[in-house]
């Protein structure tokens, strides 16, 4: 039968629920159970794929095409197991459903309240995940957004109250995760926000079983006796989660603490030891790293580095591999505009485009690739800036003045990047656009071949342009190669250029399947190519 975590969180945002979630399933999962993780959010969009990059942070594709919650990133990198859009909830998808089984007359001439009807849909997501289509998991870890307090989240943790209760108290836990601020001026760190919270969560009927306490400083017995006394925990269940440099360490620093062996008991898992060898041998490589490359990023969110996710762990697990730190420097496409590429990209041995919408910063991400191009440095684009890497060709070499993406400019003689038929019809934006996993055949002989040594590969992709197959001839003509097709040959889905190191644009998003001890190909040997082209050594 299956057994369920919960895991809530309190005093702050931002404390790392998600990460302390993958962690503690990545770590459960070591011991050989299966594990599945699944997010409730509590805001009102059905899922994140409308919100702007600066409300919520990236938007995490999945194999189905579900666009989900940057956490599921957190959770697939740490998991072996696959997610579906069943394992991200928000109050959104919840609502919708009961309304429209409302509209059916599904409630009988019921009045629809939120307790039974809405906290009932909860509780029905979260057995439907856990059940995972047939092949129950030994574990799920429902991880429920927000933090205690917020009006939002209230019927989600009625909902895990009363599962709980439904499932008999043994077969779950509730673990919840708080800050600990430490005073500088008397030296502690106070329990005084978390036996707030903790009182709070117990307000509405949670006893949490594990108190897991953020804190920069080391817990002692003190602090923890505190917590337990006023919390109502034992004090072998509060745990340290302390500041440490790469999230990757956290499943291991939790190990040393006993968090799972502590899980196990609490919920009477057969289990085995735990096997981390291989995890702990990543963490010990990007800690210490043998060289440093410098790779830039040009594009439209560079202040907000939650928007770009993926990329930046896809770039800590390819470093791997080079026995290389990849140093990111965040170049603004709009400042390329203004003071040009050279200024901005001195120094950089490597510069990637990635995806985005809208025009803004559009042409200096094409001076970028302009100036990479020409200089032989190598370049990875990806989905928009795969696109602006055939605009600047298109332009630059073909000579097609004016080419642009239908995107930006609907008057140009030349759309290189265009919609197909089935895009034209569409309307409104939730999840209208080409979602999810698509089959790619990669052509012998490329970049990308030496890559994933594969003819046929499988990747993600989130857009609604497309390369535009009336200017195949031309721009293969000048040298472009379409090195990527859709099996039935009519989409091109990635190009590459020859006479260049590394030149490659996908139109997938790749960075979204990379996993630290399984490094995403095209960014393993992006990273190598930049290596090659110049890094600097690191002083032991
Ligand atoms: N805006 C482009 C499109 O919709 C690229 C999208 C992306 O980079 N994810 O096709």
């Amino acid at each position: 039968m299956t057994k369920y975590i919960f895991v809530t969180g309190g005093v702050v945002s931002s404390l790392g629920k998600g990460i302390a979630s993958a962690s503690i399933g990545r770590l459960l999962e070591s011991r050989g159970l299966k594990v599945i993780s699944a997010k409730f959010d509590p805001y009102i969009n059905v899922d994140p794929g409308t919100m702007s990059p600066y409300q919520h942070g990236e938007v995490f594709v999945l194999d189905d095409g579900a666009e989900t919650d940057l956490d599921l990133g957190h959770y697939e990198r740490f998991l072996s197991s696959h997610m579906s859009q069943n394992n991200n909830v928000t109050t959104g998808k919840i609502y919708n459903t009961v309304i429209s089984k409302e509209r059916k007359g599904d409630y009988l001439g019921k009045t629809v309240q939120v307790v039974p009807h809405i906290t009932n849909e909860i509780k029905e997501r979260i057995l439907r995940v856990s059940q995972n289509g047939g092949k129950p998991a030994d574990v799920c870890m429902v991880e429920v957004g927000g933090t205690i307090g917020d009006i939002e989240s209230l019927p989600f943790l009625e909902a895990i109250r009363q599962f709980r209760f439904d499932v008999g108290r043994d077969n779950a836990l509730n673990i919840h995760l708080t800050l600990l601020p430490y005073i500088g001026a008397s030296g502690e760190l106070k329990t005084k926000p978390t036996q707030k919270t903790v009182a709070e969560l117990r307000g509405i009927g949670i006893q949490p079983d594990i108190i897991l306490c953020r804190t920069e400083k080391e817990l002692n017995e003190e602090v923890r006796s505190k917590i337990s006394l006023f919390c109502n925990v034992e004090p072998q269940a509060v745990f340290e989660a302390r500041d440490v440099a790469s999230i990757y360490e956290v499943p291991l620093k939790f190990h040393e603490e006993g968090l799972d062996d502590y899980i196990v008991k609490k919920l009477h898992l057969r289990a085995k030891k735990a096997n981390i060898t291989q995890w702990a041998s990543f963490v010990n490589k990007v800690y210490h790293p043998q060289r440093e490359v410098e790779i830039a990023i040009a594009g439209k969110y560079v202040e907000l580095h939650d928007a770009y996710k993926s990329i930046i762990e896809a770039f800590v697990h390819a470093g791997v591999p080079s026995r290389a730190k990849v140093k990111m420097r965040w170049v603004d496409s709009e400042e390329v505009e203004r003071r040009g590429a050279a200024a901005l990209l001195k120094g950089v041995s490597g510069v990637l485009v990635p995806g985005g919408f809208g025009d803004r910063g559009i042409e200096g991400k094409i001076e970028v690739i302009r100036y990479v191009r020409e200089r032989k440095i190598p370049f990875f684009g990806i989905c928009l800036g795969m696109q602006c890497a055939v605009i600047e060709f298109a332009r630059d070499v073909v000579g097609l003045k004016r080419a642009n993406s239908g995107e930006f400019d609907q008057n140009t003689p030349h759309q290189v990047i265009t919609l197909m038929e089935d895009q034209l019809k569409v309307q409104g934006l939730g999840g209208t656009m080409r979602l999810g996993s698509y089959p790619c055949k990669v052509e012998k002989g490329s970049k990308a071949y030496q890559a994933y040594k594969q003819t046929l590969i499988h990747e993600r992709h989130r857009h609604r342009y497309e390369f535009n197959n009336h200017y195949r001839k031309q721009l293969t003509e000048k040298g472009m190669r379409l090195t990527g097709l859709s099996p039935d040959g009519n989409l091109v889905e990635m190009v590459e250029l020859p006479h260049h190191p590394w030149f490659v644009g996908v139109q997938f998003h790749p960075e979204l399947k990379s996993k630290p001890l399984a490094p995403q190909p095209l960014f393993r040997e992006f990273v190598k190519a930049a290596v090659k082209y110049g890094s600097k050594k690191i002083k032991k």
